[in-house]
């Protein structure tokens, strides 16, 4: 499998190191992965004047997969528009045509003073949300705000479009029944379908999909409701498929139950699972370079790089495993650090994840 690595900006480079040694690891246990690197985010405007490169877009192109670590950082806020780090993130992800956002939210018991959250609500929270991302009403057209005569005069109005196509939401479906055959096999869909008729499609579509699993069970549940049922008894869920807007709210209320953002992989998926693999949390200027970020999300991202895109399950739970391991061996990064554990940084934390590899 060939991987296009991206380290990117602030303390990305120091954490897709530690993935990329874990990855090693498992090469010479007989893992045939082959990686190449490339620029992308304020590095790549820096250094190219581009923040998604062609030399990049050419190696993401080519790869099976993509190794992200974080883009973004202070120095590059007052750039143009088009030349800022995230311009760099949205345009390999529009240009791989990677519509299947995956956000798991899992919080290993150790660390369940982390959240927010009673303990015995979220210990032992295993969520997955499968966000459709490159439709729905922020890229419907018509879009805009005009001024109009209107029942209180003429003055301005602004609207959206939120619009699915049949095929749109099947292909996503299929992703989030993919993905609960390989995990706890229910599948809840959230929509609105008491008001929008964009989501009675989608509610018919994933129905549809349904008779191709009858080993997944499939459950129907309201948008409100499922924001409320996530932090009143978030553990009833295993995987939960939902459209761009819903998904973008309840993929940020799910990962903070959890309480730590060092902890939180992601992985974003086109019709072939080629994929693009990164943490859920960003490049951290704050402690860039000084040796304590938790590698831990973008080492989780490589175990679903090799689940979703090298069909590699039994390494994937491996280092899973080996994640379980050093926390219930107290090592802890400063972030999810409490007293009576064992302080580590970056290094040591992944040297902790190869040896229990
Ligand atoms: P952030 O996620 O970078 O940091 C938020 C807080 O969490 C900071 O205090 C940081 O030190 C801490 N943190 C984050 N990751 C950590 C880790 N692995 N270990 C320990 N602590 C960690 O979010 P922010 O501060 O809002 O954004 C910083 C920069 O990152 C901005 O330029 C933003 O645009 C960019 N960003 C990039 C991405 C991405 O690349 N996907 C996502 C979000 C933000």
């Amino acid at each position: 499998m060939k991987i296009c690595v991206l380290p990117g900006d602030g303390i990305g480079p120091e954490i897709t190191a530690e993935a990329v040694r874990v990855l090693e690891t498992l090469r010479g246990d007989g893992l045939n992965v082959e990686l190449e690197y490339g620029l992308i985010g304020g590095c790549a405007t820096d250094a190219d004047g581009t923040p998604y490169p062609a030399a990049t877009q050419k190696l993401a192109r080519e790869a099976d997969a993509v190794l992200l670590g974080a883009v973004g950082g202070p120095k590059w806020d007052n750039l143009a528009r088009e030349l800022r780090p995230e311009r760099g993130l949205l345009g390999i992800r529009k240009d791989l045509g990677l519509f299947a956002n995956l956000r798991p939210a899992i919080l290993y018991p150790e660390l369940a003073n982390a959240s927010t959250l009673k303990p015995e609500v979220v210990s032992g929270l295993d969520i997955l949300i499968v966000r459709e991302l490159t439709g729905d009403i922020y890229f419907g057209q018509p879009r805009g705000i005009e001024e109009r005569d209107t029942e209180w005069g003429r003055q301005k109005v602004g609207w959206n479009t939120m619009i699915y196509a049949e095929e749109e939401i099947r292909r996503i479906g299929k992703v989030a029944f993919e993905a609960a055959r390989k995990r706890g096999k229910k599948l809840c869909s959230v929509d609105k379908m008491n008001v929008l008729e964009t989501t009675q499609l989608w509610r018919d579509i994933m129905t549809e999909i349904a008779k191709d699993y009858p080993d997944v069970e499939l459950s129907h549940m309201l948008v409100d409701n499922a924001a409320m049922q996530l932090v009143r008894a978030p553990k009833q869920f295993d995987v939960m498929v939902t459209g761009n807007m819903f998904g973008d709210i309840l993929s940020d209320e799910a990962s903070m139950l959890t309480g730590s953002i060092g902890m939180l992989p992601s992985a974003s998926l086109d019709a072939n699972n080629k994929g693009l693999y990164e943490p859920s949390h960003g490049s951290a200027p704050d402690i860039a370079g000084k040796g304590i970020a938790n590698p831990l999300a973008t080492i989780l991202s490589a175990a679903m790089l090799l689940r979703y895109s090298g069909n590699d399950e039994s390494n994937a739970v491996r280092i899973e495993n080996a994640v379980k391991k050093v926390l219930a061996q107290g090592y802890r990064t400063g972030d999810i650090y409490e007293p009576g554990t064992h302080k580590v940084g970056t290094r040591e934390m992944s040297d902790a994840i190869i040896a229990a590899l």
